[in-house]
């Protein structure tokens, strides 16, 4: 029996009227032939309330103790999802990342997938079972300690899944009904688009539009897995929704495919560092130590031997890149006269193919904000994307002006 892959996020298994709204749409892939899996994640709000009891208890917690705590949403919808289908009278049953098992690295909490066996699974395919539901978001370490793969995790596991099966399609069910130009619930002018190539969601998806999470897209695309993302809360036909393919397979295109936001930044600067040979190494390897994720990064004009050092990352290790950099003055390993946290920052990024051959684009993006009056703190850009780190007031209206100047709402 051909294999498929069906996974759905947090909003379409929020209440078991979802739950079952879900299952009957497996029901009618079971009915066209299918042996389908089914990847689940929490019931949406339960892994954000998770997060929230650990850092409560532990601020600066153990991160197998975190995975041990956070990978339970998964299990809940897990064997709800099973119970539904078989009150359906379709044979199903339930997995947990353990059992079948998800081999995965011992990264807690950003856990990268390895193996996944399929005898398990297959095996009791032929034994007649319709339905695999597995938990996403969850497998094991070497160590036998459960991992979970990093926020929106349970995109990867589906497509891992798909790659390891040879399933035919994986479909992502959510509460949207495709790739958007950008996130349609903050422009209403975001166009739904039938294809997107994989390089560009790739990089929309790093940058923040988390319909997909970025390593479910790096899978898809070294495994040729044929990807696909819909809505779980309409009928849907055989090519509804959005197909994450390769750039050969997309007739037209803008330049820009996309704009991506990220709220979830923070600005550090380091005041005042001694500007020598190494520095930079001397900063950024106790950060990586500490498992800080860096992003963007300006040193500034230096002064009389001394300069600022400014860099970004996500607003919830801004406690572990200060305690990073003051066990390292402390150490005596650098030397700065203070630490300034700005959590109040965004990060906008434009992203397109196009961008390689079409040159403009940059300056277009910085008239166009310097219009606004949003003035723009840090730049990076890469062959297919320009992001600027804004305050996160104009975050909002530095995307649909974006979106606007370069016509987004109409096809390329
Ligand atoms: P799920 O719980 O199904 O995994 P997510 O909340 O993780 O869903 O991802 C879907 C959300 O992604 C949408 O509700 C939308 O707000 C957001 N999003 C951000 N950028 C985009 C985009 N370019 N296209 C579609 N959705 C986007
Ligand atoms: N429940 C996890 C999260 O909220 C994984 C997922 O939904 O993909 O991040
Ligand atoms: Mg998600």
């Amino acid at each position: 029996m051909p294999v498929l892959v069906m996974k759905f996020g947090g909003t379409s298994v929020a209440t078991l009227d979802r739950i079952k709204r879900a299952a009957k749409r497996v029901g009618v892939e079971v009915a066209k032939g299918y042996d389908v899996i089914v990847i689940v994640s929490a019931m949406s709000g339960e892994t954000n309330k998770l997060v929230g009891f650990v850092n409560e208890t532990s601020p600066l917690f153990d991160a197998r103790e975190y995975d041990a705590v956070v990978s339970s949403g998964e299990n809940v919808t897990a064997g709800l999802m099973a119970l539904t289908l078989q009150e359906m009278d379709v044979p199903a049953r339930s997995w947990q990342g353990w059992q079948v098992p998800v081999k995965t690295t011992s990264a807690h909490s950003s856990a990268r997938i390895e193996e996944i066996p399929t005898d398990n699974i297959m095996r009791k395919f032929a034994e007649g079972m319709k339905v695999a539901v597995v938990a996403g978001f969850q497998g094991i370490s070497p160590e036998g300690r459960i991992t979970t793969l990093g926020r929106g995790g349970s995109d990867t596991t589906a497509v891992a899944f798909a790659a390891a099966f040879g399933a035919e399609r994986c479909d992502i069910y959510t509460d949207v009904d495709g790739v958007y130009t950008t996130d349609p619930r903050i422009c209403d002018k975001a166009r739904k688009l039938d294809r997107i190539a994989f390089e560009e969601m790739l990089e929309l998806a790093s940058l923040g539009a988390k319909v997909l999470q970025t390593r479910s897209v790096e899978l898809a695309m070294r495994y040729k897995v044929k990807l696909r993302v819909l809505s779980s809360f309409e009928e849907q036909s055989d090519d509804a929704g959005t197909l994450v393919c390769d750039e050969e397979d997309i007739m037209e295109s803008n330049v820009v495919a996309g704009v991506a936001y990220s709220r979830d930044e923070a600005k550090m600067t380091l005041v005042s560092v001694a500007d020598r040979p190494g520095i930079a190494a001397a900063i950024f390897t106790p950060l990586s130590e500490a498992g800080v994720n860096v992003d963007m990064i300006v040193q500034n004009i230096s002064e009389e031997g001394r300069t600022d050092m400014t860099f970004s990352c996500p607003t919830d290790q801004v406690k572990r890149a200060e305690k990073a950099m003051s066990d390292a003055k402390d150490a005596g390993k650098i030397n700065f006269h203070d630490i300034v946290a700005d959590t109040g920052v965004a990060k906008v990024s434009v992203v397109g193919i196009g961008m390689r051959s079409h040159t403009g684009v940059a300056a277009k993006m910085f008239q166009v904000l310097a219009k606004e009056g949003v003035n723009i703190k840090i730049i990076t850009t890469s062959e297919i994307k320009i992001s600027v780190l804004i305050d996160r007031k104009y975050m909002e209206l530095a995307v649909q002006a974006l979106h606007d100047a370069f016509e987004l709402e109409k096809a390329g």
